[in-house]
């Protein structure tokens, strides 16, 4: 296994692997870069199939981050952390209290929030031994709802603020709050695409969803009024706005011919199988919404828990994922480059050359 020849190395600043043979915790902290704060990202625990495996998802996944929030102009670094373990078979009070001492030994160069296969109370046990977990404390949603922490809500409306702008620039849909008619289809009804759904709905959209999940995809049949559809009819609908607002790797070389929308705009994590097909999108005349810009909402909110602000500070600063996607729309208009290479590109500007940081402690 190498590392720093390792492909998604990308000039990681830290890489720690820790081992615990009493609890059975292994797991490896990345840190891609600081400059501007220390790194936030989530602690995914997964049955990795090799030590190799679970290095590059950690490598990838804490470089997005940097990614991610350079965009959300937060003063916050990228970063991740993996366990290695099936998390309903090895996960245990013991193994979660050593990696709260793991995160502990970084003294603050990394903050975990959730990820797949950990849940906010698991986060809670971690922080027995450190301060230095997100998205765990309940306050005043963005919305100034009560919030569990969870930063679902605060993803799906800087998601709708993102569609806004697509159909701003692809359709001339000039007033964001009149989306009389637009059609739009969500690919996953749960925790993000069922309240992204709720938004489109009040603004007038007509909805097509489908959900692997029947009970998720009936609520938006009965709540939202949406038209239920097949699983392979859901991404190739002749409509103005794709959301995927499920899995990554949706927009791919089978799919990406086979789109008949005008817009993707959706929530998912890398939903591009390649970095690549944003230049198969933009060829196709399609305008895509990256997703690390579109669903920075929920970084934005945990930000917020750590630093403090009142929810119209966070609303205001979630609608800003509006202006960042303006921007990237407007360049790549300008350059004729796809909208992918020029978020890479502004993010890399935002964190290049940003001084570096105190940022937030502990
Ligand atoms: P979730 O698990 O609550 O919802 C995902 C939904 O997708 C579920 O209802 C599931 O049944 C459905 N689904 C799974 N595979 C599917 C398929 N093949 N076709 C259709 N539906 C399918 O997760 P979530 O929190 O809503 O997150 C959705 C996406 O947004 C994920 O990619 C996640 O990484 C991303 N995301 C979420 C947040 C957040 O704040 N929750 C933040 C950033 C990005």
């Amino acid at each position: 296994m190498s590392v720093f020849t390792h492909a998604e190395f990308d000039n990681h600043q830290h890489l720690s692997f820790h081992c615990d043979p009493e609890t059975g915790l292994r797991a490896i902290i990345a840190i891609h870069n600081t400059s501007r704060g220390p790194a936030l990202g989530g602690c995914r625990m997964f049955p990795y199939g090799s030590d190799d495996e679970a290095l590059t998802d950690v490598l990838r996944l804490s470089r997005g981050m940097t990614y991610k929030s350079a965009l959300a102009n937060l003063d916050l670094g990228g970063g991740k952390s993996v366990i290695i373990g099936d998390p309903r078979k090895h996960k245990t009070e013991a193994l979660l209290e050593s990696m709260g001492r793991f995160l502990e030994s970084l003294g603050g160069l990394y903050i975990a929030a959730e990820d797949s296969g950990t849940s906010v109370p698991d986060l809670k046990v971690m922080g027995r031994h450190t301060a230095n977990v997100a998205g765990v404390s309940p306050r005043p949603g963005f919305d100034g709802r009560p919030s569990s922490g969870d930063p679902s809500p605060a993803t799906a409306y800087g998601t709708f603020v993102g569609i806004q702008s697509a159909v701003k620039h692809k359709l001339g849909r000039t007033d964001p709050n009149d989306l009389e008619g637009l059609t739009v289809a969500v690919q996953g009804i749960g925790n993000v695409g069922y309240r992204l759904a709720r938004h489109l709905r009040d603004a007038g959209a007509k909805l097509s969803v489908f959900d692997i999940h029947r009970e998720n995809m009936n609520r938006a049949v009965d709540e939202l009024g949406a038209t239920p559809v097949g699983a392979e009819e859901v991404l190739f609908l002749p409509v103005d706005v794709l959301a995927p607002c499920a899995m990554g790797a949706v927009l791919n070389d089978e799919s990406i011919p086979r789109l008949q929308a005008s817009v993707v705009a959706g929530a998912a994590n890398n939903q591009l199988y390649r970095t690549s097909h944003d230049h198969s999108l933009w060829q196709r005349g399609i305008l895509y919404a990256p997703d690390f810009v579109i669903n920075a909402g929920g970084i934005i909110d945990i930000y917020y828990e750590r630093v403090g602000g009142e929810p119209d500070v966070v609303r205001q600063h979630v609608e800003n994922i509006g202006e960042t996607l303006d921007e990237i729309f407007t360049r790549s208009a300008r350059d004729g480059r796809p909208t992918g290479q020029i978020a890479n590109q502004l993010a890399e500007e935002r964190f290049e050359h940003h001084p570096a940081s105190a940022g937030m402690s502990g």
